[in-house]
């Protein structure tokens, strides 16, 4: 249908973005094509050590799943922290992504946990990272005719931790962050370590420079979180906007990345 209607015909999931950029003229279909009624795009499942989520599955479903839960539960926690409960029980994940909000939680907590995305079009399939769908604020890399299919995140092993922290002042999140780290010794030592930062920026951007700190002895890493959380507001393009200023936000950054850091240890955040 995308390949026969063309410019004129959008994808439909929840529709809690789409209806709204509609009412506001921001976008404008004469089709819609309602991806929820395709067998099999809401399902959840564990696959080659992987959580496999159908893109139409909503907030509501993966907050609520047995398997997402056991497999990667900071996951869940996130969802089940996304917007209020008709939005979480209506809008889903593929449609959260594909519609890049700037001031959205998964795509942030994704980009730690390795996630990566199925698109399908008529012409075939490819898979990327979750990094290269997002091209920037309310844009996506998907091309004319394509459609997000699946959401793919290696479940958690155990010498994994994870955490996700945001504030939200507004509706929408002011601050979102999301670390990961590899430990083999229960929290002694970080061998690896992932960390995002989002709704600060036009776009979820992960601390590479912050990540390389962020590894070593737990003693050095927590002497090296201010240091760390600066990286990272450099790596962001920083927005001053009606959520506050970009300083701010820097401030911010380090307050949650001290947090989140204790959190994913299992420790009280504050
Ligand atoms: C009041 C309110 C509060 C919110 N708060 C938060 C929050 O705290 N955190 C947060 O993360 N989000 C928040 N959101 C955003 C919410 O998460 C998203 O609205 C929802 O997940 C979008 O999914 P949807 O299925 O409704 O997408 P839709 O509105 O149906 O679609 C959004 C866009 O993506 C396209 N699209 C949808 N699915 C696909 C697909 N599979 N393939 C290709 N294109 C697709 C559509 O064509 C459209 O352009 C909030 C929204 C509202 C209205």
């Amino acid at each position: 249908m995308l390949a026969q209607y063309g410019e004129d015909a959008g994808i439909y999931a929840g529709g809690t973005e789409l209806l709204l950029a509609m009412k506001h003229q921001a976008l404008h279909y004469r089709h819609l094509i309602d991806l929820k009624v395709v067998p099999g795009l809401g399902s959840i499942a564990v696959r080659n050590g992987s959580l496999e989520i159908g893109a139409t599955s909503t907030h509501h479903s993966i907050e609520r799943s047995g398997i997402v839960r056991q497999n990667q539960p900071a996951l869940a926690e996130m969802e089940s922290q996304v917007a209020n409960v008709r939005v979480r029980s209506t809008g889903t994940l593929g449609g959260n992504l594909c519609f890049a909000e700037p001031h959205s939680d998964p795509a942030t907590l994704l980009l730690v946990l390795a996630g990566t995305v199925k698109i399908e079009s008529a012409a075939g399939a490819r898979e990327i990272p979750v990094g290269e769908l997002i091209g920037g604020a309310y844009a996506s890399n998907l091309q004319p005719g394509e459609i997000l299919t699946k959401i793919t995140v290696p479940c958690a092993k155990p010498t994994h931790r994870s955490g996700y922290l945001k504030l939200q002042i507004h509706e929408r999140p002011t601050l979102g962050l999301g670390l990961w780290l590899d430990t083999p010794d229960d929290g002694h030592t970080f061998t690896a370590a992932r960390v995002a930062v989002g709704c600060v920026c036009p776009f979820p951007t992960r601390g590479l420079d912050a990540e390389k700190l962020l590894t070593g002895s737990r003693a050095d890493v927590e002497k090296r979180l201010p240091q760390a959380a600066d990286a990272m507001a450099n790596a962001a393009e920083l927005m001053d906007d009606h959520e506050g200023s970009a300083e701010y936000k820097r401030h911010l950054i380090e307050v949650f990345l001290r947090r989140v850091f204790r959190k994913a240890l299992g420790e009280p955040a504050a």
